[in-house]
């Protein structure tokens, strides 16, 4: 720790006075201990931004007002959002300053130091030309410095230069606006005095985000070099009569390049600007009007830093709030945390896998209330099989009730076939020969159940598998081999039923007293064809197929589902043999992206009731 004294600057005061300590203090207080509890990575909290041109004076106003000398130079010198973190301490003797960026962070033993660290911070996220939205974080605790934290950015530069982006004006734009629109920052936008304001970029962009002004603060710079002649006008835009802002404006006077050659120091700069107000009979009457001089700025930021605190409370309770639901859900989803103890782990591991084979066993039972792509499980293992039974039911009508169709195509088949059977006697080899075309042409259809049957389970076991396991690799690794092993196996066992099924029915048999009831029912609803042997072969036909559509109907779906159900059983005892076979330690190790998210939500949800405590501890006081 580093105790070493910067500059002395004695006349900079904040106005340490009552007011201060009762109102101003715990106000600040409490917005950097929440930033200590790092709650600025999951809210917004209060700060003030300072914008405007390249070389408008936003280094300078800022190295006033904290008493820290930043880089300064032609072009665009600050590339990164650099957070000035000020706190007041009271020991004189106190000088403490810390620089971070992403996970680095470092301790500076000297004011002498920050603007070196500054510069290779900014190269390490922005390089040479570029800019970058990370943000560089320099935090001062001293007696010197006014409790404030501030944030410097880009100066919107006109045209690239250089190497430069040909973009960088709306890389530049774009930062400047994530940082103002965010209803917490106050913008201070600094303006020379010595321009037409009417024509900076700046107070334009902070009147897009605040249209209204209560957020933004004018700060005229470069007094000192004003035409002869223009003084009236720059008195009346700090006076709010030339462009209105609801917050008004302020003028200070900075250390020009001049004094920086001539190495004024910080404090004889004030000095100066005090004097410079004074002898100025055109800018005195802002001096006394309180609108006038760095010292005046710091106390003015400090106390609208405070009210703008007093007025974001609510809205920063409400989010954070919100917030805190929002981490507990998140927190749950990611599933209950894995027991330490080894006994415990068991018994764990155990309740995941009986939990699994569950949900596995309630598809097997057509009890599941899993979804694929919108529908139940077995809803869709039905609707294939109810398909099946269509295509079957619609094939048997046009083979054997289209008697029309066997007139034309298949009478000179009857008759060339026709052996010395009497006329009206049926001959078989004819009929044997249609029904197995017809037995051929379904087994496609069949074998495409299957395959379509197959791809319903497999994806709803890879569904479920996922669901229990993703977050233990080596779990979800053993649990998923069998789910393919097994896959392949029973349904090749299915499809060789199906298939010997096949073979099966062109067999062509069929009990004679089946045969002759069928046959009855379909005479009934048949039409009267012309030619006998026609029309008795279109009934035997009928008959004998709407025993095998019957007869397939059932028994494919039945092979089917039968091996569903082996292949979910041996899913489950595969499940079992698991814990037998390999070592529980492994098996709920946990994905580290699962642990880091865990642990990650965990902090964040500490930090958030930190938080809330509090803040409603501070507003409780209040009332
Ligand atoms: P930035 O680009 O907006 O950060 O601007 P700087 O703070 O780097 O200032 C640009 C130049 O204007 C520097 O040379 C400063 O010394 C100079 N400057 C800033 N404020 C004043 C001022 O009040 N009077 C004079 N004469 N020069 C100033
Ligand atoms: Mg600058």
């Amino acid at each position: 720790m580093s105790s070493q004294r910067s500059s002395k600057r004695g006349n900079m005061s904040c106005g340490l006075d009552q007011h201060y300590e009762d109102k101003v203090r715990p106000r600040i207080d409490l917005v950097d201990s929440l930033r200590a509890l790092g709650v600025e990575k999951d809210l917004n909290l209060p700060a003030i931004a300072v914008i405007g041109d390249q070389s408008s004076g936003k280094s300078s106003v800022l190295e006033a007002l904290s008493g820290v000398a930043l880089p300064r130079g032609t072009g665009i010198v600050t590339r990164c959002p650099l957070v000035l973190k000020l706190k007041k301490v009271r020991d004189e003797d106190t000088w403490l300053g810390w620089l971070s960026f992403k996970d680095q962070h470092m301790e500076l033993e000297s004011p002498a130091e920050i603007e070196n660290a500054i510069l290779d911070a900014q190269m390490a996220l922005a390089g040479q030309e570029g800019i970058s939205h990370e943000m560089i974080t320099l935090e001062i605790r001293s007696n010197d410095v006014p409790d404030l934290t501030l944030i410097d950015l880009p100066g919107i530069a006109r045209v690239a230069t250089g190497n430069q982006p040909k973009d960088i004006m709306k890389q530049i734009k774009d930062l400047i606006e994530k940082f103002i629109k965010k209803q917490e920052t106050i913008s201070l936008v600094v303006v020379p005095a010595n321009i037409d304001i009417a024509t900076t970029e700046a107070l334009q962009m902070a009147s897009n985000v605040d249209p209204d002004g209560y957020r933004t603060l004018g700060i005229l710079t470069k007094p000192d070099l004003v035409d002869k002649g223009m003084e009236e006008t720059v008195v009346k835009t700090v006076n709010n009569l030339v462009i209105p802002i609801k917050k008004g404006y302020m003028i200070v006077k900075c250390r020009g390049q001049q004094d920086i050659n001539d190495k004024l120091t910080l404090a004889e700069a004030l000095d100066q600007e005090r004097m410079f107000f004074d002898e100025s009979a055109h800018f005195r009457p802002l001096l006394e009007d309180g609108k006038a001089t760095i010292p005046l700025l710091a106390k003015k930021l400090t106390n609208e830093l405070v009210i703008h605190i007093t007025n974001s409370l609510p809205q920063l309770q409400e989010e954070l709030e919100m917030k805190l639901a929002k981490t507990t859900e998140d927190l749950k989803l990611l599933g209950d945390e894995v027991p330490l103890d080894r006994h415990e782990k068991n018994n764990f591991l155990i309740k995941k896998i009986h939990q699994y084979n569950d949900v596995l066993e309630s598809v097997k039972r057509a009890e599941d209330d899993l979804k694929i792509s919108g529908k139940r499980v077995y809803t869709k293992i039905r609707k294939e099989c109810d398909t099946w039974k269509w295509l079957l039911d619609d094939k048997t009508a046009k083979t054997s009730l289209a008697e029309k169709k066997l007139r034309h195509e298949a009478v000179d088949d009857i008759r060339a076939q026709r052996g010395k059977e009497l006329p009206g006697v049926v001959n078989n080899t004819t009929f044997e020969s249609l029904v197995r075309k017809h037995v051929d042409e379904l087994e496609e259809p069949a074998l495409k159940l299957l395959k379509d049957v197959r791809d319903i389970v497999h994806s709803c076991v890879n569904t479920i598998v996922n669901r229990h396991f993703q977050r233990f690799p080596r779990l979800l690794r053993e649990a998923e081999y069998p789910i393919e092993d097994f896959l392949k196996e029973e349904f090749q066992k299915a499809e060789e039923k199906v298939q010997s099924q096949f073979r099966m029915e062109k067999i062509v048999y069929c009990q004679d007293s089946l045969h002759i009831r069928q046959q009855g029912a379909v005479q009934q609803h048949s039409s009267v064809a012309q030619i006998s042997d026609v029309r008795d072969m279109a009934r035997h036909l009928n008959a004998y197929l709407t025993i095998t559509s019957d007869r397939l109907a059932n028994q494919v779906p039945l092979i089917v589902l039968y091996h569903v159900d082996q292949y979910i059983s041996q899913l489950q005892n595969a499940m079992y043999a698991i814990i037998g076979r390999c070592d529980v330690e492994d098996l709920l190790g946990e994905d580290a992206k699962v642990a880091r998210k865990r642990k990650e939500l965990k902090e964040r949800l500490e930090r958030l009731k930190n938080a809330g405590k509090l803040l409603s501890k501070f507003l409780r006081s209040e009332v």
